[in-house]
């Protein structure tokens, strides 16, 4: 097994998703590592490998954690499993797959931050992981892993999964909250932030699948053997260490579509050209989307930047989701700003003007260009509606609607141009 797989284990011979199969390849042993170094030692832990959320902003999972008031409320663990950000599908590896990773990832983060309920909000199409992970659950349940006194040990614990109706916008923390008190899932302006008042109006952690499945490898490994899996800081400078590993889902012009576990810090062209197999039809590389659709381009130049988050940020995008979009020469640009605004402008939650009337308005801009009614000027009037979304919603998914397309039109402008022209003129002619 190449050292890099801590993540991924769908090629052992075992069926992850009985309790039995998990707790044979060391399932749980996390849980006794937990006991000794106490709930501090766990958080302690956690923050020590500068554990960067998986989800798409990257904050340290241990410093959220410790926003958590001191106060005696009662405290929950939500888990965001509402997977949909176009271009990203790794998390579906723990809820169809591994499912036990996550649950015992809960179990153990409950238990250090004094948690007795979790919520796993899962996306509802996601039917196979729901069926799944409610399973696992009810395996945990009967074997003393759930409910009162978990293994003796006076602790309390139940975890529910709640699935989604198909909003991407409940993928953002607030809104995702809304929508588990039943309420529309439109994002909450902040602050007050969820650490505070969260769920049902207590302290909440809002933490990713893949953020909290490294909990329990965190305890097993041991600080040092994480950290050594990524990418080492450098105290002097005062740069932490970004430790573990990272899923990264692979689609677009690639041979080898899928999801694949990677030492924060390997190249992009590792990722694609050896993980991935390389640019489909032996084509050029053109750019990719490195984090989810809603990241900056990446281009040829960029190849052998190291696929961190400190890194991804320096060179003007994000790791994002990791769910990276490649595409080859032969891509039609105006095509995919088409579908990528169309998303953004469809999921959009209405509640801020910037982004309920903007959002409408690249994409109405994107498909006369598209469909040969555009001009060249129009570029122009596209960057700025972009320019005059960003930083100015409630939520980021405004950010999320104008950073590509100002990605586009900065990186590949003569192309648009020459792509408008040409377009205007084949309509021209066929009116004719
Ligand atoms: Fe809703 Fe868009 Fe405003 Fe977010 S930015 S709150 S999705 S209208």
């Amino acid at each position: 097994m190449p050292e890099t797989r801590v993540l991924l284990r769908d090629h052992l011979d075992a069926d992850l998703t009985r309790l039995a199969d998990y707790v044979a390849l060391g399932g749980f042993k996390a849980w006794k590592v937990a006991h000794e170094l106490g709930k501090d030692g766990v958080v302690d832990e956690v923050k020590a490998v500068n554990l960067r959320g998986r989800g798409g902003a990257g904050f340290p999972a241990g410093v959220k954690w410790s926003f958590l008031p001191k106060d005696g409320r009662t405290r929950y663990l939500v888990i965001n499993a509402d997977e949909g950000e176009p271009g990203t599908f790794k998390d579906r590896y723990f809820l169809e797959v591994d499912p036990f990773r996550l649950l015992e990832g809960c179990l153990l983060t409950s238990w250090a931050l004094g948690i007795n309920a979790c919520y796993i909000y899962i996306r509802g199409e996601f039917h196979d992981g729901i069926a799944t992970t409610e399973d696992a659950i009810a395996q945990m349940h009967k074997a003393g892993w759930l409910g009162k006194d978990i293994q003796g040990s006076g602790f309390d614990l139940e975890i529910y999964t709640h699935p989604g109706a198909g909003a991407y916008i409940c993928g953002e923390e607030t809104a995702l909250i809304e929508s588990l008190e039943g309420k529309p899932g439109q994002p909450r302006l902040k602050p007050p932030f969820p650490a505070n008042v969260g769920l049902f109006g207590m302290p909440t952690v809002v933490n990713n699948v893949e953020t909290i499945a490294c909990v329990p490898v965190i305890l097993e490994m041991g600080k040092d053997a994480f950290n050594a899996l990524g990418t080492p800081g450098n105290a002097e400078k005062g740069v932490k260490p970004q430790g573990g590993t990272k899923l990264v889902g692979i689609s677009g012009h690639v041979k080898k579509p899928g999801v694949y576990e990677v030492k924060l810090g390997e190249t992009l062209r590792h990722i694609i050209f050896d993980l991935g197999g390389g640019v489909l039809d032996d084509r050029e590389f053109l750019a990719c989307i490195p984090g989810g659709s809603s990241t900056p381009l990446l281009m040829p130049e960029y190849l052998d930047l190291p696929f961190d988050f400190d890194s991804l940020r320096e060179a003007g995008t994000m790791l994002g989701t990791a769910g990276i979009i490649v595409m080859h020469d032969g891509t039609d640009l105006l095509e995919v700003m088409s579908r990528l605004s169309h998303f953004y402008k469809h999921e959009s939650c209405g509640q801020c003007t910037p982004c309920r009337q903007g959002t409408g308005w690249l994409f109405q801009i994107i498909e006369k260009m598209r469909t040969g009614e555009g001009t060249v000027d129009q570029i122009d009037v596209l960057y700025n509606a972009a320019q005059q979304i960003e930083g100015n919603t409630i939520c980021a998914l405004g950010d999320a609607a104008a950073w590509p397309i100002k990605s586009f039109i900065e990186r590949f402008r003569p192309q648009l141009e020459a792509t408008i022209v040409a377009r205007a003129a084949t309509r021209a002619a066929a009116g004719a």
